[in-house]
């Protein structure tokens, strides 16, 4: 086996003992990438790669010892291109490190000079959006990875990274996680600090880990979450040792099944790998009940108004002055606009539209308002679950991995790739996606965990026990 195929629990092990050193684990690294990214394409910028001078044995003291980490490209890392894959943030080099980014480099990792591709502004499911152009998936090179954070899971899933960072703002590290077969968690609103994570939705967004297993997730969560007085929105509350809910004991845990998740548009095959999934947690002592989340059918629509109005607000400030590209006029308006024109793709254009709409007098109290109100009840319906379980099990993705091409050019379709990961992020709650089985055709599927804010550890506790009692984690794509 090369360096690169192992879990960074394994190499941080193998870094104790100096079987492995953090050199070897980067040449390995490099060696895979130029073996696989021509087909896959998880990275971007890859012809301009710098190699920064480390001082490895400075790292040796520190947790990580010189473990590389991926980063999408919508996490600033100082001196290094952070250009959310959009034409308008061409060249950009942010001034100083994302806090998840200082935690990582206080650790004692290496941020990995490549960046994770995604779609633009992470506005998407299948990580086509990218101005870059497309990832693919490591199982089936004709799929999505999914997305937005396709460039992270394909590059884990393909061994092309050891572990990565992605962002969620309504399922884009899970659903890519699903995709790619491997482990993706949205920790809860608030408990991972969003400075220098460019802004889609600011609401909403979260940083996340993705990676091999569930004890690295369990790690990777743990180095980068915690208070940070440089975001108002981050939470003041102890972080726990995330690895000692790796118990691997589930009995006597209360799960809800939501009722909601099982109807039309959920893949029949997909349905029957959950349903298996549900019934070996049922066989390692937990007890399963159905439950309801009534408001589900309204969180795609409530998300569409809500991200969008967001994102109009979060994309104006790039104006050609700032960051990034900037388009030639002697006009200083027809500089913003001609800026903004050949910047921004195709999907980012119909964001700014949508949400710049549903913002505007007239439109406000129809869209904007009633949609805040009717998160509130979605929250609520969460809520009241949580009442009476310790967690809610369903499917990540009601389908496994899509054509590439297939629903590019129908949004509405696309939209609905998240409609089991976007109510998570509109109540705030942290979610996990585990590898639990594949179809006929060799895709992976994951299955979605849920737990109450800040009860990151019950996700870990079932998605390990889960996964230490299956082998779908140990399975490689052939590349
Ligand atoms: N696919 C969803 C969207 O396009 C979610 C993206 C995300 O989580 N960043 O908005």
């Amino acid at each position: 086996m090369e360096l690169n195929q192992f879990t960074a629990h394994e190499l941080l092990e193998k870094l104790k003992t100096q079987e492995a050193s953090p050199k070897a684990i980067l040449d390995s690294l490099y060696a895979r990438i130029q073996k696989v990214e021509p087909e896959v394409k998880a990275y971007v910028r890859v012809q301009e790669a710098e190699n920064s001078a480390l001082n490895y044995s400075s790292l040796s003291l520190l947790k990580l010892k010189g473990l590389p980490v991926t980063i999408k490209d919508n996490i600033c890392t100082e001196g290094l291109p952070t250009e959310c894959c959009s034409k308008i943030l061409q060249g950009f080099r942010p001034p100083y490190d994302a806090t998840v980014i200082n935690k990582l480099k206080e650790s004692g990792a290496v941020i990995f000079p490549l960046k994770a591709n995604m779609d633009e502004f992470a506005f998407g499911s299948s990580t086509e959006n990218s101005y870059f152009g497309p990832t693919r998936n490591p199982w089936n090179l004709d799929c999505v990875p999914g997305g937005s954070s396709g460039g992270s899971a394909a590059a884990v899933a393909s061994d092309e990274a050891i572990w990565a960072l992605g962002s969620d703002t309504g399922g884009s590290i899970r659903q890519p996680a699903s995709f790619c077969g491997v482990v993706g968690l949205k920790p809860t609103y608030g408990r991972v600090s969003r400075l220098g994570l460019i802004a889609f939705a600011s609401s909403l967004d979260q940083i996340g880990p993705i990676t091999k297993d569930v004890q690295d997730a369990a790690i990777l969560t743990g180095l980068i979450c915690g208070y940070d007085p440089g975001d108002s929105t981050s939470v003041n509350q102890g972080v726990p040792d995330y690895t000692k809910s790796l118990t691997g004991d589930i009995k006597g845990l209360k799960i809800g099944i939501p009722k909601e998740y099982f109807v039309a548009g959920l893949d029949a095959e997909v349905k029957t790998i959950i349903e298996e999934a549900v019934n070996k947690l049922k066989n390692l002592g937990a007890l399963t009940n159905p439950v309801s989340l009534p408001h589900t059918e309204y969180a795609v629509p409530v998300y569409y108004i809500i991200a969008t109005a967001e994102a109009s607000s979060n994309l104006a400030r790039f104006d050609g002055v700032q960051y990034g590209y900037r388009a030639q006029s002697n006009n200083l308006i027809q500089m913003y606009k001609l800026t903004r024109a050949q910047g921004f793709g195709q999907e980012a254009k119909r964001r700014i539209i949508l949400g710049t709409f549903v913002l505007s007098h007239g439109y406000y109290d129809a869209y904007y308002l009633r949609a805040l109100k009717v998160r509130a009840l979605i929250k609520q319906d969460f809520d009241k679950v949580f009442q009476d379980f310790d967690c809610i099990v369903a499917p990540t993705s009601p389908t496994s991995a899509f054509k590439i091409g297939e629903r590019a050019q129908d949004p509405l379709k696309m939209y609905l790739s998240d409609i089991y990961t976007i109510s998570v992020n509109l109540a705030g709650i942290p979610a996990i996606s585990v590898p639990c089985g594949f179809t006929k055709k060799g895709l992976p599927v994951g299955l979605q965990i849920m737990a109450r804010p800040f009860n990151e550890e019950m996700l870990f506790r079932v998605a390990h026990t889960f996964e230490q009692n299956t082998d779908w984690h140990k399975l490689k794509p052939r590349l």
